[in-house]
């Protein structure tokens, strides 16, 4: 009988496909790669299994081309978790293992880290005369020297030799005076242990307590101010984790990986950390994940992916800043790092600690049914004090730019008395639209139910739903008039705004626009953490786990685009904001003091924060979306459609709906428009479904789903499913 292996490759395909052995050479193992034939390429692919036999007749099936790995490349706890993960958000397997792995493992390249080399003395070389040589080949004579004394030399130490020390180095080999060695080099960093850790207060001790490495799978949740020292705790029980010999996995959102933070782990640590996220080359990042898989990394530090990255002995994972919204992916592969990293540390029964100063709904809701532990820090560390929040009421304020004058005059205030002022506001560019004064015409993109963003300081209108731009009209193509304004506000207007009010103080305004280039953002950042700019103002790059010390006033300048969202999510992710933006200020010896500009100060989301804070308002939230069905009190899924027909999008859900199966516990809501029905050219609808439990959604998911690529209206869409979505 032939033998088959079941191999995962790209494509819409549900499950791995099957092909026939190689008919010379080793027989491939599960969890490594192979080139397979798929139409008439050649791809590379993951082996899952080794079925007995296929149900494909022997004849249809293909033999593999070429094996890539000789031992596996996935251990099978990860080939477990990148199954279930495909299985629950419903995604082609094949898919699941691309995102797995970094792209030059998935362009079929070699799963070796790069190399050291180093030079080495040998016998011969200890005992050679230096004096002999020193006038004939000066070069040799000084390197058969260092290399005397010191026995080795790196490429690093190469490099300080004047002249081409590599040639003379080459020639000492020749002559069997030196050996070169190699060694694999990870790029690691190698952790100092410079300073010691903080001593922990009676609120960190309990949370880094129950953190109990070694004594199997726990889920715990601290839930702790900005500035309470939480990733003190983290360290607490990394350095517990590194002591039984075990590694680490600490997930981040992509903008809080920050040099900052890495250099403060590097400081506390003895062990070596491995960093891995988007932003790296190529060859960095295939070196960090083979450190994971080799137990060569003591910790892995990464954003979403590196939830797959496989660990030789995992001991602990940490989830930072887990409610934030980025760690679910939202296109693709649509999977959450933080499910996935609790589900992971369950498989693996190691603990997992989920922090943040304002933890999701769905977590609260895990601590609530006891599923999570909970820990709150309501201290502050050291001996900062919480900032106190107030709310500026903003009816019939005259503003200047959006800044009312109670506004300014606070602002004036903490700079004569020497402190910073930090402005929030999420909207970046001068203004969100561009009006006709005579006509009313408004610049709207073209293709997108939205409104151009027009930013002043690059002359353009730029659409932030499909990234068209466009030169700034000089004339309404309406009406003729040149009377175009600005309206609304965005960062770069504050910023103009500012200027002319504080000419003494230039701000430092912090969004995707002005951090373009790289390191731009760090420059920034220190810049306003050193206190060497006194007004900083930004969007929500502000909001995110950056020490600003120097802080005491926080202002929101606008809030109430956050009070009216359409998304059931919108309050949730502005308490967030307004919670994370004020744990800016205050956070040294200064105290804080929060403002935020608001229409609307009767709004209860708004008065329970500054009354009940974050937990305040989380409660009511919670209550809320039990009362109205939503998550987390229930499950969720979306079936998205898009197309560039109109009604194409509707025309398959509508048929799509007539096939789910008569399951009374799963209710179905739509088909209706998306939230932007047009974004970039193409239509969009969707479909939600809501059901009492993840399990029962997902029965009725597995039994659906297969049919719909079935439907005739499904070659007109582009269609997808988001189990567990964040943005609905
Ligand atoms: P979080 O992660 O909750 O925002 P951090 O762990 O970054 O908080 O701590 C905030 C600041 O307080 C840091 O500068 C940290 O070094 C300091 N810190 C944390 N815990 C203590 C402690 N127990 N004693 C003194 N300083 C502390
Ligand atoms: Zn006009
Ligand atoms: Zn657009």
């Amino acid at each position: 009988m032939t033998e088959v292996i079941r191999v995962a490759v790209a494509g819409p395909f549900t499950d791995a496909l099957d092909y026939r052995l190689p008919v010379t050479g080793p027989a491939p193992v599960i969890g490594a790669r192979v080139r397979v034939p798929l139409g008439r390429r050649n791809i590379v692919g993951m082996v899952t299994s080794r079925p007995e036999a296929s149900d494909l007749a022997d004849d249809r099936l293909r033999a593999v081309t070429e094996v890539l790995d000789s031992a596996p490349l996935l251990d099978p706890a990860t080939i477990e978790l990148i199954e279930w993960a495909a299985r629950y958000y419903h995604h082609p397997v094949g898919e699941a293992y691309l995102t797995a792995l970094p792209a030059r493992l998935r362009r079929g390249q070699s799963a070796t880290p790069s190399v050291e080399t180093g030079w080495r003395i040998t016998e011969s070389g200890e005992a050679a005369q230096i004096d002999s040589r020193s006038r004939r080949a000066p070069r040799q004579a000084m390197l058969l020297e260092a290399l005397q004394q010191s026995k080795t030399l790196t490429a690093v130490q190469l490099a300080g030799f004047s002249g081409d020390a590599r040639a003379a180095l080459k020639r000492l080999v020749e002559q069997g005076l030196a050996e070169t060695v190699t060694a694999p080099d990870y790029g690691l960093l190698q952790g100092l242990s410079n300073e010691p850790g903080a001593v922990l207060n009676a609120e960190q001790q309990s949370s880094a307590a129950a953190i109990q490495p070694g004594a199997g799978h726990q889920a715990i949740l601290v839930d702790g101010v900005t500035g309470s020292g939480k990733t003190e705790v983290y360290l607490d029980a990394i350095e517990r984790t590194l002591a039984l010999g075990r590694q680490t996995l600490v997930v981040v959102p992509e903008i809080g990986l920050t040099p900052q933070l890495v250099s403060r782990f590097q400081q506390r640590l003895a062990g070596r950390i491995a960093i891995l996220h988007s932003g790296l080359a190529d060859g960095e990042r295939l070196n960090a994940w083979l450190a994971a898989r080799a137990g060569e990394a003591d910790v892995v530090i990464g954003t979403r992916s590196a939830v797959f990255a496989p660990l030789k002995h995992p001991g602990l994972i940490v989830i930072d800043e887990e409610h934030d919204p980025s760690l679910k992916q939202q296109e693709g592969f649509r999977y959450s790092a933080r499910d996935l990293a609790v589900l992971r540390g369950y498989r693996l029964d190691i603990p997992v600690v989920l922090g943040s100063a304002t933890p999701s709904l769905e977590s609260l809701a895990n601590a609530t049914t006891g599923r999570y532990q909970c820990y709150p820090l309501r201290q502050r560390a050291g001996d900062a004090r919480p900032p106190s929040l107030q709310l500026l009421d903003m009816r019939g304020e005259p503003t200047r730019d959006g800044l009312s004058q109670p506004l300014l005059d606070r602002v004036r205030g903490h700079l004569d008395a020497g402190g910073q002022a930090l402005l929030f506001l999420n909207r970046r560019g001068f203004a969100p639209t561009l009006i006709c004064h005579e006509c009313g015409w408004l610049a709207e993109c073209d293709r997108c139910d939205a409104r151009y963003t027009y930013h002043r300081g690059r002359r353009r209108l730029h659409c932030h739903h499909c990234d068209r731009e466009r030169p700034i009209p000089h004339h309404c193509p309406s009406c003729g008039s040149v009377d175009l304004r600005a309206l609304g506000l965005g960062t770069e207007r504050i910023e103009a705004a500012l200027t002319d009010a504080f000419p003494d103080t230039p701000p430092v305004r912090i969004d995707r626009d002005s951090t373009r280039r790289r390191g731009s953002f760090e420059q920034a950042m220190r810049q306003a953490r050193d206190g060497e700019t006194r007004l900083i103002l930004g969007t929500q790059m502000l909001a995110k786990g950056h020490h600003l010390p120097a802080v005491t006033l926080v202002a929101i300048i606008d809030a109430d685009q956050g009070l009216f969202g359409a998304d059931f999510r919108a309050p949730e992710r502005l308490a967030q904001q307004i919670v994370q933006v004020a744990g800016r200020a205050g956070r040294a010896d200064r105290p804080g003091e929060v403002v935020i500009q608001t229409h609307h100060p009767e709004h209860p989301l708004l008065q329970q924060l500054l009354h009940g804070g974050y937990s305040a308002f989380a409660r009511t939230a919670l209550a809320e979306r039990e009362a109205a069905g939503l998550p987390p009190a229930r499950a969720m899924a979306l079936i998205r459609a898009e197309a560039t027909a109109r009604d194409a999008p509707n025309a398959f859900l509508q048929a799509a709906m007539q096939q789910t199966p008569g399951d009374a516990a799963i209710e179905r809501l739509g088909p209706y428009p998306a939230p932007m029905e047009r974004r970039a050219g193409r239509h969009r609808a969707q479909l939600m479904l809501l059901a009492d439990s993840r399990n029962s959604l997902q029965t009725f998911l597995s039994r659906w789903l297969p049919g719909l690529s079935r439907i005739p209206e499904a070659r007109q869409v582009r269609w997808s499913v988001d189990v567990d979505p964040v943005e609905a």
